[in-house]
């Protein structure tokens, strides 16, 4: 199910409703909006085999298999590593080769597109080129910028936002969440549905982001040499630093757009931030961003590079 993205929805069934399908989609947007599952959704309204009036039944076997994503004519390439490799450009370039199975169109989802490398990115420009009938892809990224012009150039861009926080509740609620959870849930989500989902599954999840929140907002009080101490223990407690660096850049993406007034709502009143410059915060979070970048997508010391948004805030 889509939880919000409605516009994006509308306009791809629009697309299929007037065959007007691209052979290529570009998805892009923060993390756990919900790409994927907007590609899926839009798969099965493609290919359900018991479809009526431009909608799909969710129930019959094609749909089923494309949720799960075992349906032999969907395949989803992720990164191996911090890379996309032209092997498996090859691989998607191969699969396309062949007619469907049993569907009407042949689908890759490729998550994290920014992280084909150069030769991968020139490798599926020739597919895009020469789209095969039937074929659809869909790529998804968060970094648009880090793909070729020429295959910019090729692809329906689709663009994702943060979701309004009334429409990740009334889904928490038809989940049956009891409403303490709810207002927790949805407040940590930041808008991103996936996020909300994964915590409502997870308590501890939750309970670890909220922590993350808090300690953030303690750093900016602490000396230097104690923030460094700091850097020390997560990177030996092997934490999930991705994940910590998206819980701050949320945290203090929000207390920006409090400053400037696009939000009214802070996730933990913390009486520092609004001592913050907006300038300040713009640094800090550039720096979060580039850092999360790095670590991503290189083999930059983690360490060294936590030390440096330490010396931000
Ligand atoms: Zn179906």
């Amino acid at each position: 199910m889509v939880i919000g993205h409605q516009t994006q929805w509308q306009f791809l069934k629009k697309s299929a409703e007037t065959h007007r399908i691209s052979h290529a989609y570009l998805f892009f947007g923060q993390s756990h909006l919900g790409k994927r599952i907007v590609a899926k959704e839009f798969v099965k309204l493609l290919n359900c085999s018991k479809k009526e009036n431009h909608s799909f039944c969710n129930i019959c076997w094609t749909c089923r298999a494309i949720q799960k994503e075992i349906h032999p004519d969907l395949i989803i390439i992720k990164p191996e590593g911090k890379e996309i490799k032209i092997s498996q450009i090859r691989q998607l370039q191969r699969f396309f080769s062949f007619k469907p199975h049993s569907s009407l169109f042949k689908v890759v989802i490729l998550e994290e597109a920014e992280k084909m490398n150069s030769e991968a990115q020139s490798c599926l420009l020739k597919t895009l080129e020469e789209p095969p009938s039937n074929s659809l892809l869909f790529l998804l990224t968060e970094h648009p910028r880090m793909l070729l012009p020429t295959i910019l150039s090729r692809v329906q861009t689709i663009k994702f936002f943060p979701v309004p926080k009334s429409e990740i509740e009334d889904y928490l609620k038809a989940n049956k969440i009891s409403l303490s959870d709810i207002n927790l849930i949805s407040s940590h989500s930041f808008g991103k549905p996936g996020l909300a989902l994964e915590f409502s599954k997870n308590p501890g999840k939750l309970e670890r982001a909220h922590q993350i929140i808090e300690e953030a907002a303690k750093i900016s009080q602490i000396e230097l040499p104690y923030r460094f101490q700091y850097v020390k223990a997560l990177i030996s407690q092997e934490q999930d630093l991705k994940e910590i660096l998206e819980s701050w850049l949320r945290y203090f993406r929000n207390a920006l757009r409090l400053k400037i007034g696009l939000s009214s709502e802070l996730i933990i009143s913390s009486s520092f931030i609004s001592s913050f410059p907006i300038f300040k915060l713009k640094r800090i979070i550039n720096s979060i961003e580039k850092i999360n970048f790095l670590i991503s997508t290189t083999n930059i010391n983690k360490k060294l590079a936590l030390e440096q948004i330490m010396m931000e805030l």
